[in-house]
């Protein structure tokens, strides 16, 4: 870990009035949930443009709950990591103004995080596709697939897949977090996934600083980001909180 960059990480995110978080799967791997790019069970099983489009789920929703099965009770067992916690930390703190997060796992608002925007929705409800009617995923059992609603229509996560459009309502405060930001981290995602990969380029090209978290450099890096912190989330947003506490603890004893 470069501790010079998380230093300069700090002061930035203390000398910024607006700092938007922008997060991907990886993020949430520490907390066992796997990511699309890694080595990992659940999708060397399930190709994600096999079973994560909505063509094939209309075409096929007893095939595609099967997996979806799988990854819920992996996604309904984890818990916040301390990546999450440092994010939910430094809102209240006054220094982060909002997440946005592309993950469907909940995980920033169990860690205490207010202000999420849920780019690609969330996988703790369902909806009908007949009806529209929406459930709680734990509320409905999962014996027989695909499950149903009272209306007899077919229940789908209340996620985005592969295909299909963005909630307006995210869209558009994604859109203006990114255009409005001074800074915005972005955390464990390979940015490939179009349209939340364009926001990084909206806040840069708005005059905001972007910064990396991440294991490896992505498609960011070179062209738009200001710089990457290379290594595991939980262990560099921790220092960073650490680095930011240390500091105002310095202001506040002068
Ligand atoms: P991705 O799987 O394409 O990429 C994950 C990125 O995170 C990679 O660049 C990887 O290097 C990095 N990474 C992995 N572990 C890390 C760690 N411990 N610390 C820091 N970085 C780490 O993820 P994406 O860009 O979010 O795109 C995948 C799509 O799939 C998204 O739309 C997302 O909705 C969905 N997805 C969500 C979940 C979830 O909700 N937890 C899980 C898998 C996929």
């Amino acid at each position: 870990m470069d501790s010079q960059l998380i230093k300069k990480t700090a002061q930035a995110i203390m000398a910024s009035q607006r700092v938007v978080a922008l997060t991907g799967a990886g993020i949430s791997v520490e907390s066992g949930i796997p990511d699309f790019r890694g080595p990992a069970g659940l999708w060397e099983k399930y190709d994600p443009m096999e079973y994560a489009t909505i063509d094939a789920f209309l075409e096929n929703p007893q095939k595609v709950w099967m997996m979806l099965r799988e990854m819920g009770s992996i996604v309904g067992k984890a818990k916040p990591n301390p990546a999450h916690y440092a994010l939910s930390k430094l809102e209240k703190m006054k220094l982060l103004n909002a997440v946005i997060t592309q993950n469907i796992d909940n995980l920033h608002q169990a860690s205490g995080s207010k202000c999420v925007i849920e780019f690609h929705g969330n996988n703790s409800k369902l909806v009908c596709l007949k009806c529209n009617r929406s459930y709680e995923s734990r509320d409905v059992p999962l014996e027989t697939l695909p499950p149903r609603c009272q209306c007899s229509g077919v229940l789908k996560p209340d996620v985005v897949f592969f295909g299909e459009g963005i909630p307006l309502d995210a869209h558009l405060a994604a859109q203006e977090e990114a255009r409005k930001c001074n800074l915005m981290l972005v955390i464990g995602t390979s940015a490939v996934v179009s349209p939340a990969c364009d926001l990084p380029v909206i806040a840069k090209g708005s005059g905001a600083k972007i910064v990396e978290v991440n294991l490896e450099e992505t498609q960011l890096t070179r062209h738009t980001s200001d710089w990457i912190l290379k290594g595991s989330a939980s262990r560099i947003l921790q220092a960073i909180l650490e680095e930011i506490v240390e500091d105002e603890a310095k202001i506040r004893s002068r």
